[in-house]
């Protein structure tokens, strides 16, 4: 397995030069993995399926979900790849490599999840700035315009809120300089964790049934259903930075009325 793996990446980068995967190729796999995690949700709500499942009863209207995918797929042509193409040479900078051998899993293993830790830490104080009036107003109402979220709005939103809070998924990688493997496995775990937070639908097999301190779709939901100042809900994986700051209380309210409701 390493070794097919080894000898796939030997024709990648023999193939490719370094500055064309770690920009064209890794927007394309941003791409794919963006818009095949994040349509079906779009479709359930559009046809009905899994309405059983589905957090809000609410539904967006087809026009208004379209109008969400071009916007989306503007932004990323017109902000995401040239940011991508403008950041490389700090990349390179800070240690970013793509030869064999290719790293040990282990060590793949611990730089992403301190990349979702400290996403998750950077995520929450931006977010939380970004509830103030002024931003909320000309930034981050943007993101809150739909308040019954599909998977691709993950990543709706103004363009210099996609700069800020896209400094806290680059801020790890660029601290650690870490193998372009590594680098995309985050990006590809990071946006199916993003897409599944706004997908609007909460399964038995959803991940935060069974992850203990992850946030997930319901608690994310939360965030874009209730007013921009009593919302709460601020972390973008994780469940404690809300806990520790007592910003999850209105979340944890309604929770508790709902298990007492079940128990009546
Ligand atoms: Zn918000
Ligand atoms: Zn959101």
């Amino acid at each position: 397995m390493a070794s097919l793996l080894e000898s796939g990446w030997l024709y990648l980068i023999t193939h490719f030069s370094e500055f064309q995967l770690a920009t064209v190729v890794t927007f394309i796999i941003h791409e794919s993995v963006f818009f095949l995690s994040g349509l079906p949700s779009l479709y359930f709500e559009r046809s009905g399926l899994f309405s059983k499942y589905k957090i809000q009863k609410k539904s967006n209207a087809p026009a208004s979900q379209d109008r969400c995918v071009l916007l989306l797929i503007l932004y990323h042509v017109c902000v995401n790849l040239p940011v991508m193409i403008v950041s490389y040479p700090t990349f390179r900078f800070m240690g970013l490599k793509s030869s064999l051998p290719l790293p040990h899993w282990t060590v793949i293993l611990s730089q992403i999840l301190f990349y979702f830790i400290l996403e998750d830490f950077v995520f929450y104080w931006g977010h939380r700035v970004l509830h103030t009036k002024w931003l909320y107003k000309h930034v981050h109402s943007v993101h809150h315009e739909y308040a019954t979220p599909f998977g691709l709005t993950s990543e709706y939103a103004h363009p210099a809120e996609i700069l800020f809070l896209g400094f806290a998924t680059v801020i790890g990688p660029a601290l650690t300089g870490p193998h372009l493997l590594t680098l995309w496995l985050w990006m590809v775990l990071r946006v199916l964790e993003t897409v599944e937070a706004h997908s609007g639908y909460h399964f038995p097999w959803s991940p935060s049934n069974f992850l203990p301190l992850y946030g997930g779709a319901d608690f994310h939901d939360y965030h874009h259903r209730v007013l921009y100042t009593k919302s709460g809900n601020y972390a973008s994986t994780f469940i404690y930075m809300d806990w520790l700051f007592g910003t999850d209380k209105g979340y944890r309210k309604l929770k508790a009325l709902g298990e007492e409701m079940k128990q009546l």
